[in-house]
């Protein structure tokens, strides 16, 4: 076993609200990380301070052996992390397959059109991703036109083509009804489980967290309250 991650001493005050006050855990790799606790307890800003989004006020993050900081280029720590947004931010007008691919058709600017000639591996990656998440048969349909759980599944395949070794998921099925969230949570646990990644999401539900993570971090008012394998967390939390 090897450490994905590790927190350290991690400290984020806002005015003078203690967001985090000195988390220290860490996480290996392989591990599905549930982040729970009610609202205002600090799941987000900490899933913010290892996405670089909010910068501790203390300590920080080792991530694959290297602090946070130490990452030369968005595109070196992109490799490291890939990041599942809340909103997921896809183009609606565009083709699903053109929402996984758009990382790389904007860094290549290249017209789509002429995306599938120049980068055939690329395509087959998108399209290889998009059947893993059960939506081969909606490539070229327009995005905006899918369910909230199909274009959460799309924002997966799009993370998958990235390939990341840790991923990271802030509230991944929070807008969705139960049957499609435990769709969305199925298909990321396996993939993640398939490849080896390093999962960490923030959840409402305890119930969802037992089912599809190996490992609870429950927050509260910016501290640890608990940190447990799911097989030991019980029915009556
Ligand atoms: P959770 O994700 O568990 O709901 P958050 O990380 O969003 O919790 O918030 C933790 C605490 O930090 C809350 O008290 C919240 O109001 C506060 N907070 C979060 N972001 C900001 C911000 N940008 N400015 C001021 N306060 C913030
Ligand atoms: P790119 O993804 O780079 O734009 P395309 O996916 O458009 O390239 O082209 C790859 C193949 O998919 C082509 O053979 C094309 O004819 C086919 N294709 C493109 N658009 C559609 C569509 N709306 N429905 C079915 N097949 C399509």
């Amino acid at each position: 076993e090897t450490t994905a991650l590790e927190a350290k001493y991690i400290t984020k005050y806002f005015g003078k609200k203690t967001a985090l006050s000195s988390l220290s855990f860490s996480i290996q790799k392989g591990e599905r990380v549930a982040l729970i606790g009610p609202s205002g307890a600090g799941k987000t800003t900490l899933l913010n301070t290892i996405a670089g989004i909010v910068e501790p006020d203390e300590g920080g993050w080792v991530i694959a052996g290297k602090p946070r900081g130490s990452y030369k280029s968005g595109k070196e720590f992109a490799r490291k992390v890939g990041v599942i947004r809340q909103h997921f931010d896809l183009v609606p007008q565009l083709a699903v397959i053109h929402n996984v691919l758009a990382g790389r058709l904007l860094e290549w600017g290249v017209a789509k059109s002429l995306f599938s000639l120049l980068f055939p591996r690329d395509k087959a990656l998108a399209v290889d991703s998009l059947r893993r998440v059960g939506l081969a048969d909606k490539l070229y349909e327009e995005t905006g036109r899918l369910s909230g759980g199909e274009q959460q599944r799309v924002a997966l395949a799009r993370i998958l083509v990235q390939n990341p070794e840790i991923v990271l998921a802030d509230e991944p099925v929070a807008s969705l009804d139960p049957a499609r969230a435990e769709d969305v949570l199925n298909a990321l646990s396996s993939i993640v489980e398939d490849e080896n990644q390093t999962l960490i999401a923030s959840l409402h539900s305890v119930d969802y967290a037992r089912k599809y993570f190996t490992r609870i971090i429950a927050l509260k008012d910016g501290d640890i309250f608990f940190d447990l394998p799911t097989s030991r967390v019980t029915d009556s939390l």
